[in-house]
């Protein structure tokens, strides 16, 4: 399990916010994760961004990935 806590990609170690920022964006049903500078590549955008969503997220409350 322990290889789950890396970035598929890049190899850094993930943050929980990292996988759970990427089963809302990506998908829930993958196993292997990518930090947030490679999911920032992958859908085009900003890591200040995706940072952003993350607060966004946990201030809603509202889904149980950010908890
Ligand atoms: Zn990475």
């Amino acid at each position: 399990m322990a290889s789950d806590r890396f970035c598929l990609t890049c190899g850094v170690p993930l943050e929980s916010d990292d996988i759970a920022l990427y089963m809302k964006l990506i998908s829930r049903m993958d196993r292997r994760f990518v930090c947030l500078d490679c999911l920032g590549r992958r859908l085009n955008c900003e890591r200040d961004t995706l940072e952003k969503l993350i607060a966004y997220y946990r201030q809603s409350g509202r889904c149980v990935l950010f908890r």
